[in-house]
């Protein structure tokens, strides 16, 4: 079936990634593949079976209890850790699932042992080494072995933390701080529990062996997109460069062709005026399907291997483009929103400029009533 809008996930972009982060990892560690968020817009369901199918993904990462839930319904069989903050009365079916949980306060803890009695449950321990967000604090952390040594059913998986200030920066000193933070805070830890130690996100896989401990939890780079201009450069500089293939297209196809004319304007607010005769096209995407409105007469798209200009402004649900220079531009031609034909691309990272955001947001944006597909 042929679709009017849709997203292309390249499944060999997808393994390309993949291997690089298992080569980076070596077999004695571990890879979570991070796809919250409907997989950072990539499709939550499509993008954990191309994690289970390459091979190379250990467990995956989600933030909601809903995600782990699709996806455990759906037949996924690779373990399941939620990062994200979940109602203490929710605990019985976290147990009954199976699945792996953060816990990042003793607050939180007594409440779930109140629920789920005597279950077993599997647990990441969060240690807040200096972001600020969820996690026990280092002064935290001793009066949380006691209570854990009281309470045998509680299995300590894994204990993780998340750097602050990796991707915005050329200077990784609050990094260090944190990586040897997160080392000292879980040493007492370590004898008991032997948990799975993980801190490293993509920017630090990419950037620095000594904070990889027993996984490493990769999102962005698995999508095959840079975790900043940052981190390239940091990359480039250093022994470790490497290549990211871009798994995600988003496509849609031409719904009509007009011709204009000097004196016409076009779309809302008549922010385009027209000054020579020309074609223009019309796409059925607008900021309702997460074409951003800031797209508007800045972003391009590409029909027929050519660059075409976005004129106007983004409407709720269709967009204008200029076609004058494209001879055979036609109704249901394919038009590639994010992607590249030939020589032309586009990247989630031009659209991320245009927007003043970062490719995260761009790629994450894009609807989930959107079909993912495979190729
Ligand atoms: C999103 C997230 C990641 C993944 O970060 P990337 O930069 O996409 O690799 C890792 N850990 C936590 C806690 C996250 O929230």
């Amino acid at each position: 079936m042929n679709h009017l809008t849709w997203v292309e996930l390249n499944r060999e972009a997808y393994r390309f990634n993949m291997e690089h982060f298992r080569k980076l990892a070596g077999n004695n560690r571990k890879i979570m593949a991070i796809i919250k968020s409907n997989a950072y817009g990539h499709g939550l369901y499509e993008t954990a079976l191309l994690a289970q199918e390459c091979g190379n993904a250990d467990m995956l990462g989600v933030y909601s209890l809903q995600e782990a839930k699709h996806l455990y319904g759906k037949g996924i069989k690779l373990p399941i850790f939620i990062m994200g903050y979940v109602m203490a009365e929710e605990f019985n079916d976290i147990a009954r699932h199976d699945f792996s949980i953060c816990i990042s306060s003793l607050d939180q803890l007594k409440a779930v042992a109140e629920t789920i009695g005597t279950k077993t449950l599997k647990i990441h321990l969060k240690f807040d080494t200096g972001l600020r967000r969820l996690g026990f604090l280092p002064e935290e952390t001793q009066e949380l072995l006691a209570w854990l040594s009281e309470h045998e059913n509680f299995r300590v998986e894994g204990i993780f933390s998340h750097f602050a200030n990796i991707e915005d920066t050329v200077s990784h000193d609050f990094a260090k701080e944190q990586r040897d933070t997160f080392e000292k805070m879980c040493a007492p830890f370590m004898k008991k529990y032997n948990p799975l130690r993980h801190i490293a996100c993509s920017a630090a896989g990419l950037l620095f062996p000594d904070t990889y401990f027993e996984m490493i939890r990769s999102g962005i780079s698995m999508y095959g997109m840079w975790p900043s201009k940052e981190t390239l450069i940091t990359s480039l500089k250093s022994n470790m460069a490497g290549e990211l293939k871009p798994v995600l297209s988003w496509k849609t196809r031409i719904a009509q062709v007009k011709d204009v004319k000097p004196g016409d304007t076009v779309g809302y607010g008549r922010s385009h005026a027209i000054t020579r005769p020309g074609r223009i096209a019309i796409i059925p995407v607008g900021y309702n399907d997460g074409y951003c409105r800031k797209y508007s007469n800045s972003a391009k798209v590409i029909v027929r291997g050519i660059e075409a200009p976005v004129i106007g402004r983004i409407c709720m649900n269709m967009s204008m483009i200029d076609v004058s220079h494209i001879k055979d531009a036609s109704r249901e031609d394919e038009v590639i929103l994010i992607g590249s034909c030939g020589n032309s691309s586009v990247t989630a990272d031009f659209l991320a400029g245009i927007s003043d955001t970062i490719n995260y947001e761009v790629t994450t944006r894009i609807s989930p009533f959107i079909p993912r597909v495979i190729v």
